[in-house]
């Protein structure tokens, strides 16, 4: 396929200035949410084929969100894309001062697989409610979910306007070496560093929505029922295939046995099982024996069966874990739990702190200092207490990455401006300026300025 043609009618769509104009945008958003809306059976058809997962999961952790996103941005887009008016200087007297959010121009996004839906659409969504062009290059590892997003898009949008190209690494590595306005990647941090190598040959502005270890601190302070049924919802939701999940625990040896214990009540409660529908198929055998390779038998405190006929790593949690196993070396991406140990909560953080920055990080307790502690000591993308994953469901709250977990974020407000440009302009009267800046010089002038300035 001839991507550079691809973009080049882009360009010229963009330069139409048709994208410019928000009734076009929201009559493509309402197009695209309707198109979602009668394809529902299809896409749950998709994902299923791709790693079974549930409708009810998929309606939850996918195209409700979709849905939502463009009914903010069909509610928001007239605000957010009016020139904000700010107070001018006094050496600008007389004149008016405003920002224009400027669309960037021609985007490309470029989504992962686990939820295949989400961080393909919504992304795709922000750039067109800014006021883009995009081209979307969801992940070929979701195969079927590619194509069903394919049937849409091309349904729906003229390719000059959004085009969504199938492909792996050698269609992505053709794509990044264009030039387009802005890059928006969603993946892992070993290809984030290809496609910013690759955007920083053009210049071209990037956000880099990654992965990492997410930590999970339980206080001796905290309300352990309520912790654990949080923690094994979030971890083992999409078989602990999310970016957000926490990938570690970290427990107070005091309370370690008891916390233990009602981690695996929980499991047994939710009743993950390879035919239940609130279990999802580990994506492909690849990553299958990536992980079961992590799990150490002589730690395993819960779990730890696989079916490589069913794709299917039983939710498993390790005990007795250090910092040197397999498990902790990288991001886990998968039903494994490692369970750590700290003596005071300090320690705890040190620890968080001596890793690489994470994408998200929980704290449960009930202790005010801690919670202060927590939120200010150490670095990460975002994150909740005294619960994991949902904070990324609030559009108020910018979500995205810090150091080796990414660059930029999204959702709501911050996903308009990640694909804008923040245009400055001041206009000025052209009456009523006192001669001061302009030459000759004077030590009379100058006084002045001073006392101006
Ligand atoms: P990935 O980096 O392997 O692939 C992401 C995309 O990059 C895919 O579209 C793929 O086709 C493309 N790609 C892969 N190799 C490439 C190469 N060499 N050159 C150019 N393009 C290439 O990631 P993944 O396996 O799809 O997703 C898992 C990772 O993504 C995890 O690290 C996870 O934490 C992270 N993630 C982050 C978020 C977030 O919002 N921050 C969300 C989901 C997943």
């Amino acid at each position: 396929m001839d991507f550079q043609n691809i973009l080049e009618k882009q360009r010229e769509f963009f330069n139409s200035q048709k994208t410019k104009n928000v009734k076009f945008r929201k009559m493509y958003l309402k197009k695209l949410r309707d198109a979602l809306v009668n394809n529902e059976q299809e896409l749950y058809r998709a994902i299923f084929e791709d790693f079974g997962k549930s409708k009810f999961d998929t309606y939850t952790t996918e195209i409700s969100f979709v849905l939502k996103d463009i009914d903010y941005y069909l509610k928001n887009i007239n605000s957010l894309s009016k020139p904000k008016k700010v107070s001018t200087n006094l050496a600008n007297q007389f004149g008016s001062s405003k920002i224009y959010s400027d669309p960037l121009g021609c985007t490309l996004v470029i989504g992962a697989w686990n939820y295949p839906y989400q961080l393909s659409l919504s992304p795709m969504v922000t750039a067109i409610a800014a006021g883009n062009t995009c081209i979307l290059k969801p992940s070929e590892v979701s195969e079927n979910t590619a194509k069903a997003m394919s049937k849409i898009i091309t349904d729906v949008f003229p390719p000059e306007y959004v085009s969504l190209i199938e492909g792996g690494v050698e269609e992505t590595t053709e794509l990044l070496k264009l030039k387009f306005d802005k890059i928006f990647f969603t993946g892992s941090t070993k290809v984030g560093k290809i496609v910013y190598e690759a955007a920083a040959k053009n210049l071209t502005p990037v956000t880099l929505e990654l992965g990492g270890k997410s930590p999970a601190i339980v206080s001796s302070t905290a309300d352990f029922d309520v912790a654990a049924k949080r923690i094994v919802w979030g971890k083992f939701i999409n078989a602990g295939q999310t970016c957000v999940a926490p990938d570690y625990i970290l427990v107070d040896e005091k309370v370690k046995d008891s916390f233990l214990d009602t981690l695996k009540s929980y499991i047994q409660k939710f009743e993950y099982t390879a035919e239940s529908p609130q279990y999802t198929q580990i994506i492909n055998i690849r990553n299958f024996e990536r992980l079961v390779k992590m799990i150490d038998q002589d730690k395993i405190f819960v779990g730890g069966n696989s079916d490589a006929a069913k794709r299917f790593i039983e939710p498993t949690i390790l005990h007795n874990v250090t910092w040197d196993d397999a498990v902790m070396k990288e991001e886990i991406f998968g039903p494994i739990l490692p369970v750590l140990t700290f003596n005071n909560f300090n320690e705890a953080l040190r620890m968080i702190a001596e890793q690489e920055k994470p994408l998200s990080a929980y704290l449960f307790t009930k202790d005010s200092d801690e919670i202060e502690n927590f939120v200010n000591k150490i670095s990460f993308g975002g994150g909740c207490i005294n619960d994991v994953v949902m904070h990324l469901s609030n559009d108020n709250l910018p979500f995205g990455g810090v150091g080796n977990s990414g660059i930029g974020s999204y959702h709501g407000k911050y996903g308009f401006q990640t694909f804008s440009h923040q245009k400055s302009v001041l206009d000025r009267a052209t009456w009523g300026e006192p001669d001061l800046k302009y030459p000759p010089y004077t030590e009379d002038k100058l006084n002045w300025i001073k006392k101006l300035l």
